[in-house]
């Protein structure tokens, strides 16, 4: 590789720095993460004598799960925060999917 060439790779390379900051930027002023993935699992109160305790769960629930500190932990999502957590963690997978453009 000449001295051209070298110019040229490292000129691209810090336009495409600056183009991931400004919209690393973007993302991070204007949009809310929620890292982790959503399924639904059937719920268990754990209240004595309730069915659930006799092997019959109550309706399934909207649950995330990710990785603490090396542990996957899931958190039951109330009803009414649904369209809001489902909205946090596609915004996080969008955010994913730009950053793996610029890596
Ligand atoms: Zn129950």
């Amino acid at each position: 590789m000449n001295d051209s060439e070298a110019s040229q790779l490292r000129l691209k390379a810090s336009r495409l720095i600056s183009e991931r900051q400004r919209m690393e930027k973007g993302l991070m002023e204007h949009q809310r993460f929620l890292r982790g993935s959503l399924l639904e699992r059937p719920k268990f109160c754990g209240k004595p004598g309730c069915k659930c305790t006799k092997g019959q769960p109550h309706p399934p629930g909207l649950c995330l799960s990710r990785l603490v500190n090396g542990t996957v932990r899931q958190i039951f999502i109330r009803t009414a925060d649904h369209e809001r957590v489902v909205s946090q963690v596609v915004n996080a997978l969008k955010a994913s999917l730009i950053l793996l453009v610029y890596v």
